[in-house]
């Protein structure tokens, strides 16, 4: 026969160790500061992660012009079968024009057709 676990004797030693002055009160309080420091931490870490990520994804990210899909890596649009590299106009480079069609595209698309 299991006995409850007794949560409310737990919190109110917790909470005791927390306000004797002490060691152990001083290593909680430790504790709990770090673990709102990584609390507060993990979110930016994982935030600039996903920033870094997104920007490199958005490297190889491809808009159709003529269909508007968005795919990763392939040389010829999975919608309507557009290739990416005849399918706009390319001014000078390939790598300029290349982030000129995602920039322009991602803009445009959403108002004017809103699909
Ligand atoms: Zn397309």
């Amino acid at each position: 026969m299991q006995r409850p676990i007794p949560w409310p004797w737990i919190l109110l030693a917790l909470l005791l160790l927390l306000l004797a002055p002490g060691p152990a009160g001083r290593f909680l309080l430790d504790l709990l500061g770090g673990l709102t420091l990584l609390l507060l931490l993990l979110p930016l870490l994982f935030g600039a992660a996903g920033l870094v990520g997104w920007q490199l994804l958005r490297r190889r990210l491809r808009t159709c012009s003529a269909c508007g899909f968005i795919s990763v890596g392939n040389a010829v649009c999975p919608a309507c079968g557009t290739p990416f590299d005849a399918s706009s106009v390319a001014p000078s480079s390939p790598e300029i024009r290349a982030s000129d069609v995602t920039i322009d595209v991602d803009v445009v698309e959403v108002d004017d057709q809103g699909s």
